[in-house]
């Protein structure tokens, strides 16, 4: 049984895709892909042997190594200039997932679409998106046994056109589409942030002299927190 997690990740493959999944560890992504998707291929890049190992038994398991390479490797080394058409990079921090398409954005210049679900800091990868060229098209936010995962897909286009001149900066962190969808688990997501950021503005004040940047920083985010929990 897949996560709801990988399965929301899934979701935003097109039929017959043939994509990279980074980070890949037991390949159950890809293998769910390829078995619910006979004309589905796959790449399964893995850093580490233990992980590597782990998916070369599944995709035997499954009998699907006609389907899905497993390759060991750091990030976009294990791909090919034009070999895949998407990217998939789930279950790491935000900025890891950025440094492995910054250093492997040669790569990048034939795909069609980036799939990512940091478990941290989205608003690294969205700033990264913007900056290399790529328009957010999709989000999605999901809890799962406590835990809320937030999944962006990117395609080549403007990336501009997602977001609000006016509310750039509150897009580019809390996400343009997530804000607009309002679910519930944004909402529980929000309240965490507020919390947590009361915490560090009350921190910060007792420090001996505050670095009055940070904390005008701080409070503007607060203020986007409660005009979402406000509604
Ligand atoms: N993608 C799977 C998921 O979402 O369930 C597995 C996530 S697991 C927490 C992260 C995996 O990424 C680990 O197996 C780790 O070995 C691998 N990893 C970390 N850095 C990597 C890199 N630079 N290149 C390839 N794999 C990497």
């Amino acid at each position: 049984q897949l996560s709801q997690r990988l399965a929301r990740v899934a979701d935003y493959l097109p039929k017959g895709a043939h994509f990279a999944d980074i980070g890949s560890d037991h390949a159950y992504l890809p293998c769910f892909v390829c078995l619910h998707d006979l004309e589905a291929r796959a790449v399964a890049g893995e850093v580490n042997q233990g992980p590597f190992d782990s998916a070369k038994n599944e995709v035997e398991k499954h009998g699907l190594e006609e389907r899905i390479d497993v390759r060991l490797g750091d990030g976009l080394t294990v791909v090919q200039k034009g070999e895949v058409e998407q990217v998939v990079i789930a279950g790491m921090g935000g900025p890891l997932i950025r440094d492995i398409l910054d250093s492997g954005k040669e790569k990048l210049s034939n795909v069609n679409r980036i799939v990512v679900q940091p478990n941290i800091d989205s608003r690294s990868l969205r700033k990264w998106f913007y900056e290399q060229g790529f328009l957010l098209v999709d989000e999605t936010i999901i809890e799962e046994n406590g835990h809320i995962y937030e999944i962006l897909v990117a395609e080549k286009g403007n990336p501009s056109t997602c977001y609000n001149n006016e509310t750039f900066e509150k897009e580019m962190w809390l996400g343009p589409f997530l804000l607009e969808s309002q679910t519930e688990p944004f909402i529980q997501k929000c309240r965490e942030e507020w919390k947590k950021k009361q915490y560090i503005v009350s921190q910060m004040k007792q420090a001996y002299s505050p670095d009055e940047e940070k904390l005008k920083q701080q409070n503007k985010e607060i203020q986007w927190l409660e005009e979402v929990l406000r509604k």
